[in-house]
C-alpha cells in the first residue's frame, strides 16, 4: 500500500492559510488535491499567494478578507466557499495572534484583542463549518485548530498572561465540541505545536543566539520549520485520522516531555 493523502474533491478552509504555519498548511492541502479558501486579515499580498498555489497544484485557490471574529461575516462567507470553491470538506483554524504585555498592565481591551481572533474567531469558523454539515446532512466533517505547547505549560519569558489561557482553552473547546458534533459526524482535534520561526516569533527568528537558546530546550536541539506542522494537520483532515476526535497531537521537538 502507498501511504498518500487524497484530499481530492474536497474544500478545505485555512484561516490564516497566507503566510506563516496557515500557509503551509494550505500548501500541503493543495498538493493533496483539495481546493483551498483562505481566510486572512490584512495582508495585501494574500490574493496573490493564492493565485500561485492555484497554479502551482491545479486546484482551485481562493483568498478571502475577513475578521474571524465577526461571526456574520464567518458564517455568510462560508456559505459564499461552499457555492464558489466547493463543498467544504474541513476547516483549519489557524489564525491568531500573540498580543503581548506584562501582566500588570493588561485590560479588557487586550483580553478582547487575543481571545477575540485565538478563541471566538476559531468557534466562529468551527460553528459555522458544522452548521453546513448538518444542514447538507455531510457526515465527514474534519476541524483542526492550531493551539499551542503553551495551552499545556506555560511558555517561557513573560508578557504570555492571555495568549496562553487562549490557548488552553481552545484545548477544551475541542474536545467539547467534538462530544457535541459527534453524532453528526464531525471529527475536531488540535494541533499544538512548539516553536515555530514565523513572523509571530520574529524576534526569534531574527536572533540566532536567543534560538540556539531555545532550540536547547527541546529533544531534538532544533526550532520547527512551518512544514513540520503541516503535515500533521493534513493527516488530520484525512481519512487516515478517521478515528482521531477530541484530542490534541503536540509536534515540538519534545519540549514539553521533559
Ligand atoms: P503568523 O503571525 O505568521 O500569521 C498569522 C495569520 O493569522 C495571518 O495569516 C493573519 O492574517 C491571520 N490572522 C490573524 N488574526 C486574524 C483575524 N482576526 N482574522 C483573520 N485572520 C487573522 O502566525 P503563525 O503562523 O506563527 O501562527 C499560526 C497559528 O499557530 C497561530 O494560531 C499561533 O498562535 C499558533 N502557534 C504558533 C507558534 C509559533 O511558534 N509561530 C507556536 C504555537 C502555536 P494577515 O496575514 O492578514 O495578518
Amino acid at each position: 500500500m502507498v501511504w498518500q493523502v487524497d484530499l481530492k474533491g474536497k474544500t478545505i478552509v485555512v484561516t490564516g492559510g497566507n503566510r506563516g504555519i496557515g500557509l503551509a498548511i494550505s500548501e500541503q492541502v493543495a498538493q493533496a488535491g483539495a481546493h483551498v479558501a483562505i481566510i486572512y486579515r490584512s495582508s495585501k499580498d494574500a490574493p496573490e499567494v493564492a493565485k500561485k498555489l492555484a497554479e502551482k497544484y491545479d486546484v482551485h485557490v481562493e483568498a478571502y478578507q475577513v475578521d474571524v471574529a465577526d461571526q456574520q461575516a464567518i458564517t455568510d462567507l462560508f456559505k459564499k466557499i461552499y457555492i464558489d470553491v466547493g463543498p467544504i470538506g474541513g476547516v483549519v483554524c489557524n489564525a491568531g495572534i500573540n498580543a503581548k504585555k506584562d501582566a500588570l498592565e493588561l485590560t479588557k481591551e487586550d483580553f478582547d484583542q487575543n481571545f477575540g481572533p485565538n478563541v471566538w474567531g476559531v468557534f466562529t469558523c468551527a460553528q459555522a463549518a458544522a452548521r453546513l454539515w448538518k444542514e447538507h446532512d455531510y457526515k465527514n466533517g474534519r476541524i483542526v485548530f492550531v493551539s499551542s505547547v503553551s495551552g499545556t505549560i506555560a511558555n517561557k519569558g513573560t508578557q504570555q498572561a492571555f495568549y496562553n489561557p487562549t490557548k488552553a482553552a481552545i484545548i477544551s473547546l475541542a474536545k467539547t465540541l467534538a462530544m457535541e458534533w459527534a453524532s453528526q459526524g464531525t471529527l475536531v482535534n488540535c494541533l499544538s505545536p512548539g516553536y515555530v520561526l514565523t513572523d509571530m516569533n520574529a524576534s526569534l527568528r531574527d536572533n540566532p543566539e536567543e534560538q540556539k537558546q531555545i532550540a536547547s530546550e527541546t529533544m531534538v536541539n532544533r526550532v520547527s520549520t512551518p512544514e513540520e506542522q503541516a503535515g500533521t494537520a493534513v493527516f488530520l483532515l484525512s481519512d487516515y485520522a478517521s478515528y482521531i476526535t477530541g484530542t490534541q497531537i503536540i509536534v515540538d521537538g519534545g519540549l514539553h516531555a521533559w
